[in-house]
């Protein structure tokens, strides 16, 4: 048995990191950034208005009010995408539209709504803080400085980023491909109708999804039943992965047959058992540059190994520099009323009131059951040798993304 953190130092170490593509940016988005972006110009690239108004000299109209308005010449018209030629000159004014390039000779955008118009005549009814209309050239970013990090996920706001600086196809990490394996003569693919003893596949269906939303690609390879030489043969079917998930067998019943399959393959054991509850049983294997995982057949059991070894492993294979889960600490919002000498983890929603987070242990907990997750977004951390915890203990919690 070894510690969690261990194990998963373990896994990391022997981790391959995936190749690279360039993407269309408009299919990028939820993609992980294998390059830094250094920004090749200024931005805003030109002195830009930011509403709609004249540009104007300040020092003309510093003393306007709506009693003694100024008045000015318009002596061109800027919309955005155009430029003016000329300028703006000693009393004159150019009309400007949001977006569009100051004029030389202008130093101040006076909005429409302080002034009156007619014709080529503006009166300037007040200077506000005209001077303070403009958005400066390399305000957001200046050339040279670097706007995103390898290994920066590409959310939207990095998309329009990217877009912003004329980047049309990023490079990005590749997605680890996972195959994940169930095992365990009782399942039945989710479309087959149930039969006496029998149950519905239910982990290659939640693994796919965590696989996914971690970052990795799936690879369903399908149910299989107790059997050493099946598992072997449907491994075998599909060579090559980077990481195998099985689920079921990784304990020590007479038909826990994940060790059987390690050493029928010849496969090396990393480790067996992490010293977690639930999700103890956990067999690692590193054959042919692969890693394969035996987690637990209970749902509940087998969704917490991925959540603290797997989904880390995925993301860092995935290329995300923050590949850990975010830790936070929160305070228990009910009492918890089991003592806890291993090292815990339970399912927990989190939330603020009034700027305090709290955290509710979520019922329905049970190795086999799924119903708390439906409601978590978190997982509380509880460590070995704690007592039952009352109600306002600290605890941290580990955000879990793709349930926030
Ligand atoms: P095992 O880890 O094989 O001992 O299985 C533990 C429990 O999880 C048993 O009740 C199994 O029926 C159940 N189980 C195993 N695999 C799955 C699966 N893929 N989906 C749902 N339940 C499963
Ligand atoms: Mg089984």
């Amino acid at each position: 048995m070894v510690a969690l953190e261990d194990a998963l130092q373990i896994l990391i170490d022997r981790c391959r990191s995936c190749h690279t593509e360039r993407v269309p940016l408009a299919k990028s988005s939820g993609r992980v950034l294998a390059e830094d972006i250094v920004c090749d110009m200024d931005f805003p690239p030109f002195d830009r208005s930011p509403l709609d108004g004249y540009a104007v000299r300040m020092e003309d109209i510093q003393k306007a009010s709506s009693k003694r308005p100024v008045l000015l010449r318009q002596t061109d018209y800027v919309p955005a995408g155009t430029w003016s030629e000329r300028g703006v000159g000693a009393g004159e004014a150019a009309r400007i539209m949001t977006g569009a390039k100051i004029p030389d000779g202008a130093d101040a955008v006076v909005r429409l709504e302080d002034t009156r118009y007619e014709g080529e005549q503006v009166y300037i009814l007040d200077p506000a803080q005209a001077d303070k209309n403009i958005c400066k050239r390399g305000e957001e970013y200046k050339a040279g400085e670097k706007v995103l990090s390898k290994g920066s996920y590409l959310q939207e706001g990095n998309i329009g980023i990217l877009a912003m600086l004329g980047h049309s196809r990023p490079k990005v990490y590749m997605r680890p491909n996972v195959g994940i394996m169930a095992t365990g003569s009782e399942l039945l693919p989710v479309s087959a109708s149930l039969q006496p003893g029998m149950i519905r596949d239910t982990n290659s269906y939640m693994l796919d999804a965590k696989v996914r939303l971690a970052g990795g690609e799936p690879v369903l390879m399908g149910q299989v039943k107790d059997d050493v030489e099946s598992m072997a043969e449907r491994l075998l079917d599909h060579p090559g992965l980077p990481v195998y998930i099985l689920t079921g067998g990784a304990s020590v019943g007479d038909y826990d047959l994940a060790k059987k399959l390690f050493e029928r393959l010849e496969i090396p054991i990393l480790f067996d058992r992490v010293a977690i509850k639930p999700g103890m049983p956990v067999i690692a294997g590193y054959w042919q540059d692969s890693l394969l995982l035996a987690l637990s057949g209970n749902p509940a059991a087998c969704s917490i190994s991925f959540e603290v070894l797997v989904r880390p492993l995925i993301r860092k294979m995935a290329g995300f520099a923050q590949w850990k889960h975010i830790r936070i600490r929160t305070k228990l919002a009910g009492e918890f009323g089991k003592e806890s000498p291993v090292r815990r983890f339970i399912w927990a929603h989190c939330f603020a009131v009034d700027g305090t987070l709290f955290a509710s242990s979520l019922e329905y907990q049970g190795n086999g059951m799924l119903r708390a997750i439906s409601q978590a977004n978190a997982l509380l951390d509880i460590p070995a040798n704690s007592p039952k915890l009352d109600r306002g203990t600290d605890v941290i919690a580990l955000l879990i993304p793709s349930l926030l």
